[in-house]
């Protein structure tokens, strides 16, 4: 319990010290906390912690964790590869945003489902900035035009972007991971689509959060630095093949 409050003032403190330098004011910047495989006690705790906005990867693990949390105020982002057959039980277990929009087809599905439901959803637009096979998204020359496409779907009320950055030492190839969102996200804005808002970037994690800050990160999505390692690789999360939906 001690150890996330200290590991939550550390990610704080590494906000507030990027902040300083680079200028931006650190109440622009949201910390998601990343809360695969760790169990509903803990994430409990690092709400207490005054930690409202969590992110899980698999629907499995949401409804796994959803009636240990059910009464403590939160806000539930889905941040992993969503298979269409999923969608109902996304909007069952209340999340509240999708940032993981990755495919027409899965736009699609998830509006028809939405009219149905007569909600309304916030997604972001994940983009494949490190060009990885392995990694989800869409590839940056193709987002202005999907979102375009996206946009006629009035339940799906697009809030920003989201990447993965580069897994890498090479702190150039990984800042330019999160230019590019930038640059997309300055693109969007000039194009003035109707139902397209673009405030939010989400992008950083543990490792290179300072780097996704100075280039203009509105969420970061922070697993390793407040829970500790995993014990499954992330390859279990983001290189499964992808499902042909
Ligand atoms: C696990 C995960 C994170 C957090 O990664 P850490 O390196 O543990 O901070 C962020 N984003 C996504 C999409 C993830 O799956």
């Amino acid at each position: 319990m001690t150890n996330i409050i200290d590991n939550i003032n550390q990610i704080k403190s590494r906000i507030n010290k990027t902040c300083l330098l680079t200028g931006r004011n650190n109440n622009e910047i949201k910390i998601l906390l990343a809360t695969k495989t760790v169990n509903a006690q803990t994430i409990l705790n690092a709400i207490n912690c005054g930690e409202t906005l969590i992110g899980e990867n698999k629907i499995q693990e949401i409804k796994e964790k959803f009636e240990a949390l059910k009464n403590t105020p939160h806000q539930k982002h889905f941040i992993g590869y969503l298979q269409s057959n999923k969608i109902k039980d996304l909007l069952k277990y209340n999340v509240s945003c999708l940032q993981s929009l990755d495919r027409f087809s899965l736009a699609e599905k998830l509006h028809k489902r939405l009219i149905f439901e007569q909600k309304k959803l916030d997604v972001f637009i994940q983009v494949n900035t490190s060009g990885e096979k392995s990694k989800f998204g869409i590839e940056p020359d193709k987002t202005v035009d999907f979102i375009k496409q996206v946009a006629s779907f009035e339940t799906l009320q697009i809030k920003g972007l989201m990447t993965i950055g580069l897994f890498s030492s090479n702190t150039t190839k990984v800042r330019q991971c999160f230019k590019l969102l930038k640059e997309i996200q300055q693109q969007i804005i000039s194009n003035k689509i109707p139902n397209v808002n673009m405030q939010e970037l989400s992008m950083g994690m543990s490792n290179d959060l300072e780097i996704a800050i100075e280039e203009g990160a509105t969420i970061i999505r922070v697993g390793t630095a407040i829970f500790g390692k995993r014990m499954y690789p992330d390859s279990y999360y983001w290189n499964e093949q992808k499902p042909l939906d």
